[in-house]
């Protein structure tokens, strides 16, 4: 990639910003499931009953590539699954979104299970997109016992501590390339969130640790959290937050202080939601993000089960401009939609600019 190319990449992701001016836009937020195969079957996976369906197909690295070059200018990709890395062509596929939309941000979210894979892999991808972040997010339930448990794979303690270790060891070549660790609270684990958390802030070292409350994927505003659940979460979370203060209190960037403070937000609302089972703000999936399946439906979000076309018969401006897109988008904002859903909740808080402002206070306060 030339460097005017890159420069052009970046100002459509400005003019996509136009949407905190109300104008329909593409997104910048792409959540792509590049398969649903996966060697796990994790107690808490939204996706289980697509995992393994020998019937399900996968968009091929061309027809991936077409949806990249459309989409243009991003701000995140996150590739997804199943387990993405069972793609042989994962490399491929993130060279081909680098390429045509130059994300500042893409995401690799692994159950771990392959340490030679997942670290040759990254590697590639570190060296091959110097200008965006490499984030490679490890999935990570319990101390031994309880993940191995919850993910039914005996030996996956193990394999995903040597993954993210194998990963960890390109960082010195790489400053592009970062590793966070992923956990969902849930009823199985809640006990041992904060032992969990230690653990990793001492022995595996991520440059983040991503809490994340289990859903209900029954219904769209999954809330319904039993209230002990949600209060070991909380507890986490506040631990978490307060480790994180203390580490970076001298050396954070305001990037990093913006962001500590909008996942301080979004924490906060997420505990709300599922407390009270109310709307609290405007979810901007539809508009500024986008969730494709590895058969090619498209879809607002995660958990809203229509798709509103598929790249296999349309393309994907077709789909986005379409009349039951508009209206689906327009719908989510007018039915105040809710639900706990980290990734849309992110970008509704990050898009949303008097959510931005409060967000860079609370980050600014500490
Ligand atoms: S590793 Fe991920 S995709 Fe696989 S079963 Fe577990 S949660 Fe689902
Ligand atoms: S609030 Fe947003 S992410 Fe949640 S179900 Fe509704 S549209 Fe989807």
């Amino acid at each position: 990639m030339n460097e005017a190319s890159g420069i052009n990449l970046e100002l459509q992701k400005l003019e996509k910003s136009a949407i905190l001016l109300g104008r329909r836009s593409m997104p910048l937020q792409l959540v792509l499931f590049v398969t649903s195969r996966c060697n796990m079957r994790c107690d808490h996976c939204f996706y289980l009953d697509e995992i393994n369906d020998s019937s399900r197909t996968e968009l091929s690295l061309e027809q991936i590539e077409t949806l990249a070059k459309e989409l243009g200018g991003l701000h995140w990709i996150a590739l997804s699954g199943g387990e993405p890395y069972l793609r042989k062509d994962l490399v491929e596929i993130t060279q081909a979104f680098y390429k045509h939309c130059r994300p500042n941000i893409m995401s690799h979210v692994t159950n771990g299970y392959y340490p030679e894979r997942i670290s040759v892999m990254t590697k590639k991808m570190a060296d091959s997109c110097p200008k965006s972040k490499n984030l490679v997010i490890f999935s990570l339930d319990g101390l031994e016992e309880t993940h191995e448990q919850i993910r039914h794979s005996p030996g996956s303690f193990g394999k995903v501590k040597e993954s993210i270790q194998a990963t960890q060891k390109h960082q010195s070549e790489y400053s592009n390339l970062e590793t966070g660790i992923v956990i969902t609270a849930q009823e199985n684990n809640r006990e041992e969130l904060i032992p969990l958390i230690e653990y990793i802030e001492n022995k595996l070292m991520p440059d983040g640790i991503y809490i994340n409350l289990q859903r209900d994927h029954n219904q769209p505003s999954n809330v319904l959290v039993d209230p002990l659940t949600l209060k070991y979460y909380q507890e986490a979370v506040v631990f978490y937050e307060n480790l994180r203060a203390k580490k970076h209190l001298k050396k954070s960037s305001l990037l990093d202080r913006l962001l500590d403070g909008k996942n301080k937000l979004q924490k906060k609302t997420i505990a709300k939601i599922a407390k009270e089972n109310a709307y609290q703000f405007p979810c901007l999936a539809g508009k500024v993000s986008v969730v494709v399946d590895e058969l090619g439906n498209v879809y607002a979000c995660e958990l809203l089960k229509d798709p509103i076309g598929n790249l296999t018969s349309q393309s994907f401006k077709e789909i986005w401009f379409s009349d039951e897109g508009i209206k689906l988008s327009n719908s989510i904002t007018e039915s105040k939609c809710y639900c706990t859903h980290e990734c849309a909740m992110s970008s509704s808080i990050l898009f949303n600019p008097p959510k931005l402002v409060q967000s860079m206070i609370s980050g600014m306060l500490g």
